[in-house]
């Protein structure tokens, strides 16, 4: 007798469940949330007596996107700073204009907790649009502690309307705010003995992170704060070797980092560094030397190949970044970093999850979270090929299938 179940999928051109034994399946079974079953569309119709049931029509079935580098919580975008690039006008200079990070920043220091709101869920709204079930999203466009924890609380509050899974990090460590220009390492002081305890008090992040850039925090100032974020209790994610290699890969591997993003300027020592942590996750952002006309990207295939535990994301931001879609940084990942649809595709779930400690989402073994999507495309190999379309045909998150306006 057929045992009943809360969802069945079938009719798939395949899914993509990342198992290791190369089997191809089209149609799944999910009970309680989680998928229980995958086989053949016959096989699992006979078995299970599904409350609703999804007619693929032939789509790629996928696990839900995973955005593990995003930037939400901003309040308008930094449009006019393109025409600006264009012209030649280089990041320094623009922030001489009143633009970058603090123009960002004195914005959402004037917005309402409402108005905060209002724009995080805007931005989840988008990039699960674009098929991401879950993510990544970072503060650091306050810069205070009254700022830094409003835009916390901005991102839980969306997280929870928009039933996002949502796992929160600290920026505090983007940049020295404008007020402390003078004295940075007063704000290293604000960081870690007023703004991480608030934070962990609050209990609303889970790990910290800080941009190791020249013009931003040095590698010294990023350290003592890292360390402070460590002690802490929260998990490390760092913005390093974006322009400049300042030591930031060797620091987040020394010190058990998640992940270290960014990596355009790695140098040997770094992948070296990376390569024999084999934890410490590289963050691949490839929309990021796209849209700022850079022509250096992250040296993806050397990581590949030594090793090195990556994810793909978008690094959603108004200034380096302003995509929500991650089939969109698929594409940038095939082009720029030479990856292929499978590794892009690993990149944005598997992996994804796996830098974050997400065991049970990111794939479809039996036992998963059955967060899926089902894309309008006919394989794989059609993943990151077209640019410009949104190939997400519908969505199911915890074995819930939700509207699609694809
Ligand atoms: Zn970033």
């Amino acid at each position: 007798m057929a045992e009943s179940c809360q969802l069945l999928v079938h009719n798939a051109a395949a899914i993509v469940d990342w198992s290791a034994d190369n089997q191809t399946y089209t149609a799944l079974a999910a009970k309680d949330g989680k998928v229980v079953a995958l086989g053949d569309s016959r096989e699992i119709l006979a078995n299970w007596k599904p409350k609703q049931t999804m007619d693929a029509h032939g789509g790629l079935v996928v696990p839900g996107l995973i955005d593990a580098h995003t930037h939400p919580v901003f309040v308008v975008g930094r449009a006019e700073e393109f025409d600006w690039r264009a012209q030649g006008v280089d990041y320094l200079e623009i922030a001489q204009r009143g633009g970058g990070i603090l123009s960002s920043v004195r914005h959402v220091r004037a917005a309402s907790a409402e108005e905060l709101l209002f724009h995080v869920r805007r931005h989840f709204q988008g990039m699960r649009q674009h098929g991401t079930t879950a993510l990544e999203a970072k503060s650091g466009y306050g810069l205070s502690v009254e700022s830094e924890l409003a835009s916390l609380k901005a991102i839980q509050a969306a997280a929870d309307e928009e039933g996002m899974q949502v796992s929160a990090t600290f920026l505090g460590g983007h940049m020295i705010p404008q007020e402390y220009r003078e004295q940075p390492e007063d704000y290293v002081d604000l960081l870690c003995k007023e703004m991480l305890p608030a934070v962990v008090e609050q209990g609303i992040a889970q790990a910290a992170d800080v941009f190791i850039e020249e013009g931003a925090f040095s590698l010294v100032q990023a350290r003592r704060f890292a360390t402070c974020a460590l002690e802490h209790g929260l998990q490390l994610r760092i913005h390093a070797d974006q322009f400049h290699e300042l030591g930031g890969v060797q620091m987040a591997v020394e010190l058990g980092a998640q992940s270290v993003d960014h990596l355009e300027a790695l140098s040997d020592s770094g992948l070296e560094a990376l390569a024999l942590s084999g934890q410490t996750f590289a963050g691949l952002l490839p929309t990021v030397p796209h849209f700022l006309r850079q022509k250096q990207d992250a040296p993806a295939r050397k990581l590949l190949q030594a090793g090195v535990p990556y994810f793909v994301a978008t690094d959603f931001n108004p200034g380096s970044s302003y995509t929500p879609s991650l089939p969109e940084a698929a594409h940038f990942a095939r082009i720029r970093l030479n990856l292929t649809a499978e590794e892009a595709l690993w990149g944005m779930t598997e992996g994804a999850a796996k830098s974050l400690g997400w065991s049970q989402k990111g794939h479809l073994r039996p036992g998963a979270d059955a967060d899926l999507l089902i894309l309008d495309l006919p394989d794989l190999f059609h993943f990151g090929y077209a640019f410009g379309e949104n190939p997400v045909r519908a969505m199911v998150i915890g074995g819930e299938p939700l509207a699609c306006s694809s």
